[in-house]
């Protein structure tokens, strides 16, 4: 068996490498074993899997690939200690991935998918359109690499990276499910965030599905006409469609909703969008992530001053849901998602 023929057993569930190993005429504990040196140990190789006799290990290594990328460059912020990571997968497409360390927490914001099909103007990655959608195990090497380069558990995962969620909803929902597993990266469900730019289908999946996971909408517009311009998908999932969606996921959930808001010089950012903002949000039980936005040449799109996106903070911490402000990590590194890739900092 040439090696291309091989399986890639990365992105497999628990039920699933049993089934493969049964195939084999293996004991299912043979499949708890590998799972955990997979997702538990960040195992590269069959040779690092010593529990397994070498014979087993051999005639495993001659059915079975593990690894769906490699490390093509990466960059780490003197600002902020982020790093980012430009990942090429087998079939030579490239992908990025995003640690955030923090006092308490240390993050990874994850590519669902090489490139966007949705076009946001403000976004890198936008301008590449879609190449493929990732699979489960493309998608759970990324944290799986960055653990091991750390050396230490990551503790949040975000759905932030490349690509719309939602549109490879099986695959991101594969993983996470893999994050969460006991014999896994034993993630709480709360601490996986997926974010979509509202592709309402999918927000109304994950709600009859009752996924445990984070829910987070970028909204970023009070009016259809400035969302339009920005988020083009909004000419088919408009926002009182969407933000009726995201009450009706907290209705039957009982969860929160958190709504990111890039705020743009002169398009989103006047006090009449404060004031709709908090009349659009009031209803819905959620929390609001104001993000400043990380101006960037190739766009024609401006960050806030100071002193206005002050005004625009007081004026909307009156409103009776949570506010927070979050800047972007990594202003050194280019570390929005999709730059490293566009900018052509790739050697
Ligand atoms: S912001 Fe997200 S949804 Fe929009 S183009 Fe970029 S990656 Fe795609």
């Amino acid at each position: 068996m040439n090696a291309s023929a091989k399986i890639n057993l990365k992105g497999y569930n628990l039920d699933e490498l049993t089934a493969q190993m049964a195939s084999l005429g293996k004991k299912p504990y043979r499949a708890r074993q590998i799972y955990q040196w997979l997702y538990q140990k960040n195992a590269t190789n069959w040779a690092q899997m010593t529990n397994i006799s070498l014979a087993l290990r051999t005639e495993l290594a001659g059915l079975f690939d593990l690894n769906t990328l490699s490390l093509k460059n990466s960059m780490k912020s003197a600002l902020d200690g982020s790093e980012k990571f430009l990942f090429e997968l087998i079939d030579g497409n490239l992908i990025e991935a995003v640690y955030m360390p923090e006092e308490r927490r240390r993050t990874v914001c994850l590519s669902s998918q090489a490139g966007c099909p949705v076009g946001c103007t403000f976004c890198a990655t936008g301008i590449m359109g879609l190449k493929r959608n990732l699979s489960a195990g493309e998608i759970v090497d990324q944290l799986l690499f960055i653990n091991a380069h750390i050396r230490q558990p990551v503790t949040n995962v975000v759905f932030m990276g490349m690509g719309e969620p939602f549109l490879n909803y099986e695959n991101v929902m594969r993983a996470a499910q893999i994050f969460n597993s006991e014999l896994g990266p034993e993630l709480s469900a709360r601490h996986i965030t997926i974010s979509t730019c509202g592709i309402i289908p999918g927000i109304k999946r994950f709600t009859a599905e009752d996924q445990r996971y984070k829910l987070a909408i970028s909204l970023n517009a009070t009016t259809d006409e400035q969302r339009n311009q920005i988020i083009p998908v909004n000419k088919k999932y408009k926002i009182a469609d969407l933000l009726n969606t995201a009450k009706n996921y907290t209705r039957v959930s009982r969860r929160r909703v958190t709504f990111e808001y890039i705020l743009i010089a002169g398009l989103n950012d006047t006090m009449a969008d404060a004031h709709r903002l908090v009349a659009m949000l009031s209803p819905i039980p959620c929390k609001l992530n104001l993000i400043p936005y990380n101006a960037n040449p190739q766009f024609p799109f401006r960050a806030p001053s100071e002193e206005h996106l002050n005004e625009f903070i007081r004026e909307i911490y009156r409103a009776p849901f949570a506010v927070t402000v979050r800047r972007s990590k990594g202003l050194d590194i280019a570390a929005a998602c999709g730059q490293l890739y566009v900018s052509g900092q790739i050697k």
